[in-house]
């Protein structure tokens, strides 16, 4: 059983690293930012409302985030594990996460703020299936896995990066001392290429029970 949150600033690396520990171990990923963006709210004016806060780079109000979680791990496909991507973000929510479900490892993305910016100015995601690629492994403007046309995110923009590094530090950097205390903190060095990091990720995950 393999119950993970992945955790780091925008740009770490987390949607990527997420795609591989899901391959290697075979449980499924689960992105909130992703699931928010393909419309998972089924109200189509609350929709609207929560799509407008994404892009100003603000947070989703923890009720409605933490609803649509628990909804999401109890689907079959959850049975052996998951990875989660993007979710807790706050104190409230990974205490509700513990009280829920519970978690055996949560995974920092240790990574220095240059590389950071670099990643988020260099990201192209696709329009049709949410595929996230960096500019330098791309050779074309088609998503590799559909064929979808790639453009930038919605809140990829200067100022909403500033405002959701801000956020990340006021309210989710408080859960790397959380999951420390709980002894579930697993710190893995996030600079270095894409494929660096995946080694360094799937070489820890494989030595942990
Ligand atoms: P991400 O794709 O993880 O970078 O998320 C994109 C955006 O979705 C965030 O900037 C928030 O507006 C929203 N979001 C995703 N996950 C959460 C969460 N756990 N709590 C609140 N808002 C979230």
């Amino acid at each position: 059983m393999r119950k993970l949150v992945l955790l780091g600033p925008p740009g770490s690396g987390k949607g990527t690293q997420a795609v591989k520990i899901c391959e290697e171990f075979g449980i499924p990923h689960i992105s909130t930012g992703q699931m928010l963006r393909e419309g998972h709210l089924a109200d189509p004016e609350l929709d609207r409302e929560m799509k407008s806060i994404m892009a100003r780079g603000e947070l989703i109000p923890d009720y409605l985030m933490n609803e649509m979680v628990k909804e999401r791990l109890r689907k079959s496909d959850c049975i052996n594990g998951f990875v989660l991507d993007g979710f807790p973000r706050t104190i409230d929510q990974a205490k509700f996460l513990e009280e829920n479900v519970g978690v055996d490892y949560a995974i920092l993305l240790d990574t220095p703020e240059e590389l950071i910016e670099e990643r988020i100015c260099g990201r192209r995601v696709c329009t049709v299936c949410g595929g996230s690629y960096h500019v330098s492994i791309l050779t074309t403007n088609v998503c590799p896995k559909c064929g979808g046309e790639l453009g930038t995110r919605a809140d990829d923009t200067p100022e909403t990066i500033r405002k959701r590094f801000d956020i990340y530090q006021c309210l989710t950097f408080p859960l790397i001392e959380y999951y420390t205390k709980l002894s579930k903190l697993v710190d893995i060095d996030g600079s270095g290429s894409f494929e660096e990091v995946t080694k360094r990720v799937i070489n820890v995950m494989r030595s942990l029970k």
